[in-house]
């Protein structure tokens, strides 16, 4: 309600995006970012984008694989099986290269 409150929320919320940032973190999900020349993931991407948000409806109503497009082997899931493995690889990496990077930040 304060002034003051609403500032430190701000505040919050940008320094949480910095520290997401600086741990090769999505800013926004908070998820590992699977292109190192990006900020964003590419999920985020999409659906910050007009055309990527007219893509994915278009998916969600077809019962498609939000993220390429492809049929989905799970009723209740919204990715398919390759991407859902893909994406597990890609946080199994994104894991080992931080624990990789706390042992060279202690020795
Ligand atoms: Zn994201
Ligand atoms: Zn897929």
């Amino acid at each position: 309600m304060s002034e003051q409150a609403t500032i430190s929320r701000a505040e919050a919320a940008r320094r949480l995006r910095e520290k997401r940032k600086a741990e090769g973190l999505c800013p926004i999900c908070g998820l590992p970012v699977d292109s190192s020349e990006r900020i964003v993931c590419s999920e985020c991407t999409e659906r910050i984008s007009e055309q990527g948000r007219l893509r994915r409806m278009q998916r969600r109503e077809k019962g498609l694989c939000l993220r390429c497009g492809g049929v989905v082997e799970d009723a209740d899931r919204v990715n398919c099986r390759r991407c859902r493995s893909a994406y597990n690889t890609q946080m199994k990496a994104w894991f080992a290269n931080k624990k990789k990077i706390k042992e060279i930040s202690t020795i």
